[in-house]
C-alpha cells in the first residue's frame, strides 16, 4: 500500500507591539515573573480591555502581504476554559469573524520548484501566562508576564504533503513576518511557534485521514523530525489493522518521540461567544490601503529580483533572502566587491553563514562586515590569493585580525604566481619522487593529485593551483 501524507500548520506569531493587546503592560521578554502583569492581565473584576491599535495594524499588514481579504468587520470572542495560567477563565480570541480571511503563500522547494499553499485565516488573540514546574518542589509557579501578549494565529489549509514542504512553509511565514516587522521570529523565546496537524491516507484517496495535532515544535528541525515520526507511527497503526485516534500529541525532543497529550473526546467545549466588553473591529478601505502602502519589498519579490539581477539559482536566492538583514549584507558585498555575484553568494551562504551559525551571531553583528568580506573577494578575483587560502584569511578576519590585505601581508599568504618559481618547485618534486613519477607515467593517473599535494605542501598552499596543474602536466610528460 502506498501512503500519502497530509499536513496543515497552525502558527502562532507573537506580534512585536510594545504593550499587550488589551492593556498597557509591557511585552518585553525576560522580566522578573509577574512584574509585567497589570489588573487587566490578572483578570481582576471590574477592569475592561482596550484594544491595541498597533496589533490591529500588524494583523492587517500580514493580511495584505499574503493577498488575503482583510475583514471589514471582525469580532473578538471568549474561548472559555479553566487553567491556572488563565486568570479570567477565558482567552480573548476570534472565532467566526477573524480579521484576516483566505490568502495564499508560495513555498520554494529547491531546483526551481514551487508550490502554492492556501492560508485559511489569521486571527488575533491574547496569549496565556506560563506555568512553571521546575524549582517549586511539588508546586507550580505561575508567571503572568506573558498573559495578554498579542498573537496572530495563522492557519493553513491541509495543503502540504511532506515534512520538507511543512518546513518550507513555516520558514516562509517566518521570513515574511520578520520582513514586515510584525514579529521578531525568535523561536527559542517562543515568539514563533508551530503546531502541525498530520494525517495519512492511501494514495489516490480523496477523503482525509484522521489527524493528530503535534504541539511543542519550537525549531524547524523538530518540526521536520516530529512530522516524519508521526507519519511512520500512523502508517504502522493502520497497516497493523488499527485506527489512528484524533488527538493532541506532544513532541519530546530528548527522546525523539511523540506521545499522547489529550484525545479529542476529552477536548474542551470552549463555549465561544462574542466578548461583550469589546466592540467589533470595523476597518475601511482607506485604512487597509494605507497599511498596504507601508509594505517593504517582500521575500518573493526580493528572491525574484536576486535571481534576475545576480543570475542566482532559486535555491541560492531563497537562502540569501531568508531575512532582510542577510539580503542587505549580500547586496552590500556585491556592490563593494564588484565581483561575480555567484562567488559572493557562495561565500555569504557558505563560509559566513556557517560561522554565524556556529557562534550564534546575528548577521548584523558579524565581526566580518560586508565591507571586510568584499575586500577578501577582491583579492580572490585579482588572484592575490586562492579560494582555499581565502578561508584562512576569513578565519583571521573573523578573529579581528584586520582586513584582508592586512592579514595577507602579516601572514605572508600572497599567492605565488611567478611561473619560474613554480616551475622549479615542480621540477624538485618530480625528481625527488621518481617512483611515483614512473607509476604515473605508466597509467596511474590518480598520482597526479599526489604531486599537486607535494607542491602545495612546499608552498603552504600558496602556489597558484592552475599554474601548478599546467606545469606539473608538462613536467610529467617529459622523462
Ligand atoms: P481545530 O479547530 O480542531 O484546530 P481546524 O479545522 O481549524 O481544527 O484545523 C486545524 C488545522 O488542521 C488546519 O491547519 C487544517 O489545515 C489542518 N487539518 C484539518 N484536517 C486535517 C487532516 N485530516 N490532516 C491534516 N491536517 C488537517
Ligand atoms: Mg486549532
Amino acid at each position: 500500500m502506498q501512503w500519502e501524507t497530509v499536513i496543515g500548520l497552525e502558527i502562532h506569531a507573537q506580534l512585536a507591539t510594545k504593550s499587550k493587546i488589551f492593556s498597557g503592560a509591557s511585552t518585553a521578554y525576560g522580566a522578573e515573573p509577574n512584574t509585567q502583569a497589570c489588573n487587566v492581565d490578572l483578570g481582576m473584576p471590574g477592569v475592561l480591555p482596550v484594544l491595541n491599535r498597533e496589533a490591529v495594524c500588524m494583523a492587517v499588514k500580514f493580511g495584505v502581504a499574503i493577498g488575503a481579504k482583510v475583514a471589514p468587520r471582525s469580532v473578538f470572542a471568549r474561548k472559555n476554559y479553566f487553567y491556572p495560567d488563565l486568570p479570567k477563565g477565558y482567552q480573548i480570541s476570534q472565532m467566526e469573524l477573524p480579521i484576516v480571511g483566505v490568502g495564499k503563500l508560495t513555498i520554494n522547494l529547491g531546483d526551481g520548484e514551487s508550490k502554492v499553499i492556501g492560508i485559511t485565516r489569521a486571527h488575533l488573540e491574547e496569549d496565556a501566562g506560563k506555568s512553571l514546574h521546575e524549582d517549586f518542589h511539588g508546586m507550580t509557579g505561575i508567571d503572568l508576564n506573558r498573559a495578554g501578549t498579542p498573537l496572530l494565529e495563522i492557519v493553513s489549509e491541509p495543503d502540504m504533503s511532506s515534512a520538507v514542504e511543512a518546513v518550507a512553509y513555516a520558514k516562509k511565514i517566518h521570513a515574511l513576518v520578520r520582513y514586515i516587522e510584525i514579529c521578531d521570529g525568535n523561536m527559542a523565546e517562543g515568539s514563533f511557534r508551530c503546531d502541525a496537524n498530520v494525517s495519512v491516507r492511501p494514495k489516490g484517496q480523496e477523503k482525509l485521514g484522521t489527524r493528530a495535532e503535534l504541539k511543542n515544535l519550537n525549531s524547524f528541525r523538530f518540526l521536520e523530525k516530529a512530522i516524519n515520526l508521526e507519519v511512520e507511527r500512523q502508517i504502522d497503526i493502520i497497516e497493523s489493522g488499527g485506527k489512528v485516534a484524533q488527538e493532541t500529541r506532544l513532541y519530546d525532543a530528548d527522546r525523539n518521540e511523540t506521545r499522547s497529550m489529550r484525545s479529542k473526546e476529552e477536548a474542551n467545549d470552549y463555549r465561544y461567544f462574542p466578548d461583550p466588553d469589546l466592540l467589533p473591529v470595523e476597518l475601511d478601505d482607506a485604512f487597509i490601503d494605507a497599511i498596504r502602502e507601508t509594505l517593504p519589498e517582500l521575500p518573493d519579490e526580493k528572491r525574484q529580483r536576486f535571481e534576475a539581477d545576480y543570475v542566482l539559482s532559486q535555491q541560492d536566492a531563497v537562502v540569501l533572502t531568508a531575512s532582510r538583514e542577510l539580503a542587505d549584507y549580500y547586496e552590500a558585498v556585491v556592490a563593494t566587491a564588484q565581483t561575480d555575484p555567484k562567488i559572493a553568494a557562495n561565500w555569504v551562504s557558505g563560509e559566513l553563514a556557517a560561522a554565524l551559525n556556529k557562534e550564534a551571531v546575528d548577521v548584523v553583528n558579524s565581526p566580518v562586515t560586508a565591507e571586510l568580506l568584499a575586500g577578501l573577494l577582491k583579492r580572490i578575483a585579482d588572484q592575490t590569493i586562492s579560494g582555499k587560502i581565502a578561508k584562512q584569511v576569513f578565519e583571521a578576519m573573523w578573529q579581528g585580525e584586520g582586513d584582508a590585505d592586512a592579514v595577507i601581508e602579516a601572514k605572508g599568504l600572497k599567492q605565488i604566481t611567478d611561473s619560474g618559481a613554480i616551475e622549479k618547485l615542480v621540477d624538485d618534486v618530480v625528481t625527488t619522487n621518481p617512483k611515483q613519477a614512473e607509476q604515473y607515467r605508466s597509467g596511474k593517473d590518480k598520482l597526479f593529485g599526489f604531486f599537486v599535494g607535494q607542491v602545495m605542501k612546499e608552498t603552504k598552499g600558496k602556489a597558484n593551483p592552475q599554474q601548478v596543474n599546467e606545469l606539473l602536466k608538462k613536467r610529467l610528460a617529459q622523462d
